[in-house]
């Protein structure tokens, strides 16, 4: 486990990173430079003063409006900025000092941004998920030199493959899911078969537990109809971290649920 003090740096991290995702989150999907112009206001056009960019701060001293037109700010700007801070603490917390830490963090990264746009667009871009298939494996490439994890990386890349496999037979079934899941599937099934097989079984039964649950959910509550698309992204992306904390007691719980132990 990581000092405190660290923990508050990848806090302070998180909310960096956060920022720049909520402009990857706007402008990624409109074929958009992330990094011109700078960050201005959508309603009437004014540049963001650097003291009101700073996570989730500024917008609490705008009190949610524009300091210039006064237009409402969205509030997922501040959720998006404290939402990945305390996704990156967890995540530091779960791989404390070691070389798999970045992979993961850049991992969080990548599923924040990738949620926030599939709810937004039903869309995952490939302009994210694609470069991530280079990007995850060189950044875990230093663990497979220093610690010989060539086990851990070929689990990953038979992972990849068979989660790639699954989805894409889901996919080309009548009413199945989007293409954008099935290359989303592979990216996920390298990281969780790095942790291991149980971690790939919990992570994809979880997304798909969730993505359930939550379609029930809006049945019931008449928010959706049979018809309505709900976007799997979250829920594929929810399902991964789930496993990535907590994979070794969800599958125990199940065994124990499935053969519960005699007394
Ligand atoms: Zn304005």
């Amino acid at each position: 486990m990581l000092p405190a003090f660290l923990l508050g740096l990848t806090a302070l991290l998180g909310l960096a990173v956060g920022s720049f995702l909520n402009v990857v989150i706007y402008r990624v999907p409109r074929d958009e430079s992330l990094v011109r112009p700078g960050s201005h206001c959508p309603h009437c056009g004014s540049a963001v003063r650097n003291r009101h960019n700073v996570p989730v701060v500024g917008w609490l001293v705008l009190r949610g409006r524009c300091a210039d037109c006064a237009a409402p700010i969205s509030a997922r700007y501040p959720l998006v900025e404290a939402g990945t801070a305390a996704l990156f603490v967890a995540v530091a917390a779960r791989f404390g000092y070691s070389w798999e830490l970045p992979a993961y963090l850049y991992l969080a990264a990548v599923a924040v941004a990738l949620a926030a746009i599939d709810i937004d667009l039903m869309r995952l871009p490939d302009k994210i998920v694609l470069p991530s298939y280079a990007v995850a494996p060189l950044l875990l490439l230093p663990a497979v030199i220093a610690e010989h994890s060539w086990d851990a990386a070929l689990r990953g890349l038979a992972a990849a493959a068979l989660l790639f496999a699954g989805y894409f037979v889901l996919a080309v079934l009548p009413k199945g899911m989007g293409f954008g899941d099935v290359k989303l599937a592979p990216l996920l099934g390298f990281y969780l078969g790095w942790l291991g097989w149980g971690s790939v079984a919990v992570g994809a039964f979880a997304g798909f537990l969730l993505g359930g649950v939550a379609g029930a959910v809006l049945l019931v509550a008449r928010a959706a109809t049979g018809k309505t698309r709900i976007p799997f992204g979250p829920y594929m992306l929810a399902g991964a971290f789930l496993a990535v904390f907590a994979a070794a007691p969800i599958a125990d719980w199940y065994l124990n649920f499935l053969l519960p132990p005699t007394v």
